[in-house]
């Protein structure tokens, strides 16, 4: 009888069947998943491993949540779709919810993803000021490293050169600034936002620009993928202050840092400003279907009331929004607030990051270990003075080292001037204590193997 090796037998198939995203397909690095559960994934060859990444920072409320499973099988018998170019109850819910969450009085565009939530926001940022007579509106600001999605506008929104030059030309009108650096180009967190020279740059491409010709300017409150960079205090506070002295909407892309990634329901929480669109995926579902939406504040949404056929918003998204998806995501907010996953979040965060921060200041390539919440990053460099980011196969043998010892960890950055070199920490907001301090003592393990 011919033995069956389970792992290599799917591998083959997973390698010769499944593209997979981003990197050159590597059988050694991989791992296929079989089942989940917590903050624990296991794989075909009954490896388990503890995911501090949550995925691709998206399963807030963790693996293995039935009361997900219910809530999605019982709409399914009730109601399995219906557009929404009509409507039905369970998004009546969860808008009314997610308004209620954002501090502001906003109207909710479903779609199925960030890169569709976002693309939706610069068609409404566009639209809304030739609602208002303003047409030379057209360009949309934002920020080198931040990534915005994979869509021809959201890929043209995105600051990380090498994920579009593949792809190019892009949509045009998007214009890039440079986003605050604190480890870098450290700025003091006491400055008035309209002082910090992050901003001041901001203000001056726009001038540069013509003012009246910026429709919008999107940011996520902390760049997360180009490697958790966090602004100075009163950044996002100076940027919206530039926003309205040009005209520019506001747009702030919550996708990862939304349902408490960064332990306030939204990213923006932290840095007391109210933006006009907000932007958010992931952690909405925890993953668990498809959704995204666009909140939009009612006065931009009230522009949209033409009496001519061109007067409304043209955007139609079958798939967006559906009744499944919808009730799925009623449940997992149920869950945050009940598990009080956002006050944990900050507070696990917060002992997470200073233990890693006095475990790892003395090694020599640890240049910076930042974070807001459980979303953390620990920058590696060739040493300290030089701030010259660790090479990549370097911060690589440190994930693997990770992967060896049952932890998976993210990296991020920018392949650009080799700024790939940011570990990543991302677990689910309900990850156990005893998994959280696994995950530490490998990761500072692994580190010091360097
Ligand atoms: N914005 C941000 C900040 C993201 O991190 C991502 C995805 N990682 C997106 C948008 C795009 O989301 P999606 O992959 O769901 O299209």
């Amino acid at each position: 009888m011919t033995q069956i090796n389970l792992k290599s037998d799917v591998l083959a198939k997973d390698e010769q069947y499944v593209w997979h995203s981003m990197k050159p397909y590597n059988p050694q690095a991989t791992y296929v998943v079989e089942k989940s559960d917590g903050a624990k994934i296991t794989d075909t060859d009954g490896a388990e491993y503890i995911d501090a990444m949550a995925g691709l920072w998206c399963v807030n409320v963790g693996y293995g949540r039935k009361e997900l499973a219910d809530a999605a099988h019982e709409q399914m018998m009730k109601n399995a779709y219906a557009p929404l170019s009509q409507g039905h109850l369970p998004a009546v819910e969860l808008a009314e919810k997610l308004n209620e969450m954002l501090g502001g009085d906003y109207v909710i565009f479903f779609s199925n993803s960030g890169s569709e939530a976002n693309e939706t926001a610069f068609k409404i940022a566009r639209q809304y000021h030739q609602q208002k007579g303003q047409s030379s509106r057209y360009k949309i600001v934002s920020r080198y490293r931040a990534y915005h999605g994979n869509s021809f506008g959201a890929l043209a929104a995105t600051g990380q050169a090498e994920r579009k030059y593949k792809y190019e030309p892009l949509s045009p009108g998007f214009i890039h600034v440079a986003p605050p650096d604190q480890y870098r180009e450290h700025e003091s967190d006491t400055t008035a936002p309209l002082d910090l020279a992050s901003v001041k740059a901001v203000d001056k491409t726009m001038t540069w620009e013509l003012g009246d010709t910026i429709a919008a300017m999107i940011l996520e409150p902390i760049i997360t993928g180009g490697g958790v960079i966090m602004p100075p205090e009163n950044y996002l506070k100076g940027i919206e202050e530039v926003c309205k002295k040009h005209g520019a909407l506001m747009i702030v892309d919550e996708v990862i840092c939304g349902f408490g990634r960064t332990g306030k329901p939204f990213g923006f929480m932290n840095y007391g400003v109210q933006p006009d669109i907000i932007t958010m995926a992931k952690g909405i579902t925890s993953a668990y279907l498809p959704l995204s939406a666009t909140a939009v504040k009612r006065e931009i949404y009230e522009a949209f009331t033409g009496s001519d056929a061109y007067g409304y918003f043209r955007h139609v998204n079958t798939f967006g929004g559906s009744p499944v998806a919808c009730a799925v995501a009623l449940k997992n907010i149920e869950i945050l607030e009940q598990e009080a996953l956002f006050d944990r979040s900050k507070e696990v965060g917060a002992a997470t990051l200073k233990t890693l921060q006095q475990e790892l200041q003395q090694h020599p390539n640890v240049g910076d270990v930042r974070g807001k919440g459980l979303l953390i990053g620990i920058e590696l460099v060739v040493d300290k003075i030089s701030k010259e980011p660790l090479p990549v196969e370097k911060v690589n043998a440190v994930i693997a080292a990770c992967k060896g010892q049952g932890v998976i960890i993210g990296k991020n950055g920018a392949t650009v001037a080799g700024f790939n070199n940011v570990l990543t920490l991302s677990p689910p907001l309900n990850i156990a204590q005893e998994d959280l301090d696994r995950i530490l003592s490998v990761v500072v393990n692994s580190i010091n193997t360097l």
